[in-house]
């Protein structure tokens, strides 16, 4: 467990893509394509302040995203890949019906 959390925070520091779009994130704070951390389960629906809970996304996805929880994956709380999957899916489908055009990419699965 230990190791899997090492890799988390590692990964979050040294990702340079959005989890969620694909862009490539901007260190300058203040934009919509800026580096963030975002909670995969938000802090107000019960998520932890943990590496494994924590993406590096940019400020556009974390802004889509807001307090968004898929409920009928509770059970998967665990499976961070799936969950992620289901986010990517969500903000696609946000962006489509908000007509948010700068961001889509069509990432693999
Ligand atoms: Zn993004």
């Amino acid at each position: 467990m230990g190791e899997i959390k090492s890799f988390c925070a590692r990964s979050y520091l040294v990702a340079k893509l959005c989890t969620y779009c694909g862009r490539r994130l901007s260190l300058f704070g203040g934009r919509i394509d800026s580096k963030v951390k975002d909670y995969i389960v938000p802090l107000s629906r019960g998520g932890e302040e943990s590496s494994e809970n924590i993406v590096a996304s940019c400020k556009e996805c974390q802004a889509l995203k807001g307090e968004y929880l898929n409920f009928a994956l509770l059970p998967l709380l665990l499976n961070r890949p799936r969950l992620i999957d289901d986010i990517r899916h969500y903000l696609r489908e946000v962006r489509q019906v908000m007509g948010v055009r700068s961001s889509v990419m069509d990432l693999p699965g």
